[in-house]
């Protein structure tokens, strides 16, 4: 079927759309409002971060700043030789200093660590911004904040695990192997490296390709904050760098968070390798819209859930579920609401929608979206006018999808929402599951009790209830299914980094 693509009436011409910027519901349009990059001081290249040292990798790959194409630096690559290196580094401190460190001391440094990432905060997420794309809202507001709650929230366990887990004796595993993603970079790094540190381990981390600076800018806080040599290194790299670490036998746990595709081929080279793992995969998160909902903020939450930092979120609610009574209305809010979003440059302020992550991952974007319209689902988007130069995409709608359609199965991490009703909670409940994913979801109603019967039937690890997207480091998170194996953050992310 053809995209529908003019303005919410369905008919507005395309010319009209070109005049006006930004918002073509009340036709106004902000002032740029970009934030300042005199902070940031990118190096012209980065080495390793070895065993407390910078050393040279095998090659270099460069960075860049997916809103303007612009080469931000370059970035040593970690072949099996450096990763081998950062592993013997990681097990000496560890065996050296971090496991006979008591837990107050090691605390006393994650609570430094925490404090430095507080004061630079700006600065980290300007790198942030430019380096992945996002908005600088979501960075700043969002991002950091955490960030550091995660440093401070671990590092107040560091000293009280065998209160955590009382009649056992809690014992650190080794060596952990750290794989993350590009869509929450630092993020990913403290959500992994906190908990892992603060029970004991030391840590390779290996950042995703596209997405290195602030982890390299974070190994300069930890140097600034006099943490041991070795306990943690940062080996930047593509996925064969990631595989040589999955691989490597001097490691005792990998924590990996990616794809489903990549964490199953991790799973398959750790079979039989007697490492532990935690695996934080895929997501195609439903929203349930009932119609005693309050639809104004259901609407926001879904814009929050899929447009805001351009559906590069695993927990994006990517589809959409909408009991039949209020689907219309739903729809026509959302499209209202999607007009206003700012897209455009992610240091600015105001922006809502910033870069597609890389070339490649927009090309995945549009081979989906063509895919959901070859299939027979109908596409609309807002009218925002693009940049030039960079990577965009659309915030985009799908209606009238089957269950069976690509958009709908598949997770497309891009600001594109698959829309579908349901007439019965049963049905909603049952098309919710009905995935390979089970990461997360969210339910809004006006009734407490069948938020309650909604959120105990589906099958996803993490569940908000009239609000989305909410994070707190004492808050356990994974998935089901083919979403992941074993938890992170609260008492059970403590419990994958321990030997109890
Ligand atoms: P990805 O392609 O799976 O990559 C993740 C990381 O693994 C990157 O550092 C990547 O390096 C590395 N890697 C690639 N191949 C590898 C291999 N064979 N062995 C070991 N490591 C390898 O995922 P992505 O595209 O960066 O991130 C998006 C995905 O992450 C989405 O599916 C999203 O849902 C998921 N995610 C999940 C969570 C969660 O908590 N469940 C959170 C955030 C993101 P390169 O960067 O060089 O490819
Ligand atoms: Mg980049």
């Amino acid at each position: 079927m053809a995209a529908e693509r003019a303005g919410s009436g369905g008919g507005r011409s395309r010319k009209v759309a070109k005049k006006r910027d930004h918002d073509f519901v009340t036709g106004t349009s902000y002032a740029p409002a970009p934030e300042s990059s005199a902070q940031v001081k990118i190096a012209k290249s980065y080495d390793l971060f070895i065993g407390g040292k910078w050393v040279k990798g095998s090659k270099r790959m460069k960075t860049i700043n997916p809103a303007t194409e612009k080469v931000l630096s370059e970035v040593a690559v970690a072949g099996p030789k450096e990763v081998d290196l950062a592993v013997k580094a990681a097990r000496k401190a560890y065996n050296n200093v971090w496991k006979k460190m008591p837990g107050r001391e090691r605390g006393k440094y994650l609570f430094r660590v925490a404090r430095l990432l507080q004061e630079r905060a700006r600065e980290f997420a300007v790198l942030e911004s430019m380096d992945g794309g996002k908005p600088i809202r979501e960075s700043r507001d969002v991002d950091l904040p955490l960030v550091a709650a995660h440093f401070f929230y671990h590092a107040g366990w560091a000293d009280k695990l065998d209160y955590a887990f009382p009649g056992r004796k809690p014992q650190s595993l080794g060596v952990a192997g750290q794989v993350i993603p590009w869509n929450f970079p630092l993020l990913m790094a403290a959500w992994k490296l906190a908990p892992a540190l603060a029970c004991g381990n030391t840590v390779v981390l290996k950042p995703a390709e596209t997405t290195p600076l602030t982890a390299l800018l974070l190994a300069q806080v930890f140097e600034e904050a006099g943490l041991p040599d070795g306990v943690v290194n940062i080996v930047t790299g593509a996925g064969a760098t990631g595989q040589a670490l999955v691989e490597h036998p001097g490691v005792d746990k990998i924590a990996f968070t990616g794809s489903t595709g990549v964490g199953k081929m991790i799973q398959r080279a750790l079979a039989k390798s007697g490492k532990k793992h935690t695996l934080e995969l895929g997501g195609k998160a439903a929203h349930l819209i009932f119609d005693d909902a309050p639809i104004n903020q259901a609407v926001e939450g879904i814009v929050n859930g899929i447009f805001f930092n351009q559906g590069h979120v695993c927990c994006a609610g990517s589809r959409l579920l909408v009991q039949e009574g209020v689907a219309d209305l739903v729809i026509r809010k959302l499209k209202r609401r999607m007009e206003t979003l700012v897209v455009g440059d992610p240091l600015d302020k105001n922006t809502d929608v910033g870069a597609i992550n890389s070339k490649e991952q927009l090309g995945r974007i549009k081979g989906l979206v063509a895919a959901g319209e070859k299939e027979g689902a109908c596409s609309w988007q807002s009218g925002q006018r693009l940049p030039g130069k960079g990577y965009w995409f659309k915030p985009t709608i799908f209606t009238d999808c089957a269950q069976s359609h690509r958009v709908v199965q598949e997770e497309i991490f891009g600001p594109v929402l698959a829309i579908q009703t349901f007439r019965t909670p049963e049905e909603g409940i049952e098309k919710a599951n009905n995935t390979p994913y089970g990461l997360s979801g969210g339910v809004w109603t006006d009734k407490g009790s069948k938020i309650f019967k909604v959120t105990s039937a589906m099958r996803a690890g993490v569940l908000w209830a009239n609000t989305y997207n909410k994070f707190d480091p004492t808050s356990p998170f994974g998935g089901y299914k083919e979403s992941g194996v074993g938890r992170e953050g609260g008492l059970h992310g403590l419990a994958a980094y321990l030997e109890i």
